[in-house]
């Protein structure tokens, strides 16, 4: 709980009564009047990544079969997996099933460990010509002897539906229509739909990685809602970072150490989006292990006014931005078709 100083009132009991849901404090002056100093107790509130995405997976899912009716057009999303990182699997089979749930076409192209560069570039190629397909996704990390940079640019910026070739990133730096990387998406929509104030405020990204922290960073100074907020964006060789976290009304954790973000980093009231997602073990868990963001979440929530969990929070806005922006190629609405 987290208890903000609000105002003043005087003169009781002649005067103003606290409200119910106030915490008040009475001060006897001069023996006569009453001062009251009313401490609003506002609680900390869970942003609900899952109940928010089943909203727009509604959504999404009318618009398609609108499309489908109106000119007959599924749309394609196809996914690239290289190798068997158990992580990778996991993200790819999410996207694949979310695309059954909403209505639409998915295709999973595997690549064995040892898939050379020129291959993958190939296979790139061949989808970047094939008209059904509206939407293409090659997991990250891939094994070392790619190039992901290369293989990024070799996407069409068209069918980038992850927000990741250089076009996208530089358009949407502009304020351009691009796509935008699907979990900074996520975060704003979640700041969005929750109504959550970003105009004037400081917000600090932990992490500057191309796929969250950098997108992030520029998106929240944009001129626009959400946005408009002085942003500061760190990264392993920033020095007093829990000083700087410290500042943030706004504070983005996309670093991928797990609970490395504690309560001692987190001003009072702000709104905490947790990114990270990584397997850490637990021989309590079927699985044998449990999944952990970068934030301290027990420590860390009960000083926020706003809290993204993990899982359950970011994690599930990231694959509705993505089918967003599969839905928006379909349609031919950023690029031409
Ligand atoms: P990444 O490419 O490894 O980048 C991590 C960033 O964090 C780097 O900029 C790094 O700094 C910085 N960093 C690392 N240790 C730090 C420290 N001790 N202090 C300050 N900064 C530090 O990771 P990523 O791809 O952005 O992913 C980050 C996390 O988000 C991961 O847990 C990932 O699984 C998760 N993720 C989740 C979703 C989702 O849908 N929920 C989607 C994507 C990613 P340097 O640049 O100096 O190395």
């Amino acid at each position: 709980m987290c208890m903000r100083a609000k105002s003043w009132t005087c003169n009781f009991p002649n005067g103003i009564f606290p409200r119910q849901d106030h915490q008040t404090l009475g001060i006897r002056i001069f023996g006569a009047d009453f001062c009251f100093i009313i401490l609003e107790q506002e609680s900390m509130q869970l942003i609900d990544g899952k109940a928010v995405a089943a909203r727009f997976k509604d959504q999404i899912a009318a618009e398609v079969q609108e499309l489908k009716a109106s000119n007959g057009k599924t749309p394609h999303l196809v996914a690239i997996l290289v190798g068997t990182n158990g992580a990778s699997e996991t993200y790819v089979a999410h996207k694949v099933k979310a695309c059954g749930e909403l209505g639409f076409k998915s295709t999973l192209v595997r690549f064995d460990e040892t898939v050379t560069e020129a291959e993958l570039l190939d296979k790139v190629r061949e989808i970047n010509e094939d008209d059904d397909m509206d939407g293409l996704i090659v997991q990250l990390p891939l094994p070392a002897h790619i190039n992901p940079d290369r293989v990024m640019e070799t996407i069409h910026p068209a069918k980038d539906v992850d927000g990741f070739h250089p076009i996208n990133i530089g358009r949407m730096a502009k304020g351009l229509p691009a796509y935008i990387s699907a979990t900074p998406q996520g975060c704003l929509m979640l700041l969005e739909h929750y109504g959550i104030e970003t105009a004037g405020k400081h917000c600090v990204v932990v992490g500057r990685s191309q796929i969250v922290g950098l997108p992030m960073s520029i998106l929240m100074q944009r001129n626009t809602y959400p946005g408009n907020c002085t942003v500061t964006i760190t990264h392993s060789k920033t020095k007093n970072l829990a000083e700087i976290c410290r500042q943030a009304d706004i504070l983005v954790g996309a670093l991928g150490r797990p609970e490395f973000i504690t309560a001692d980093m987190v001003k009072e009231g702000a709104v905490v989006l947790d990114v990270g997602l990584e397997r850490v073990p637990d021989a309590t868990k079927k699985s044998g292990f449990s999944l952990k963001g970068d934030v301290k979440f027990d420590e860390v929530a009960p000083k926020t006014s706003f809290i993204t969990p993990v899982p359950g929070g970011v994690g599930q806005m990231t694959i509705i931005s993505l089918m967003q922006n599969t839905l928006l190629a379909a349609k031919g609405e950023i690029y031409q078709k």
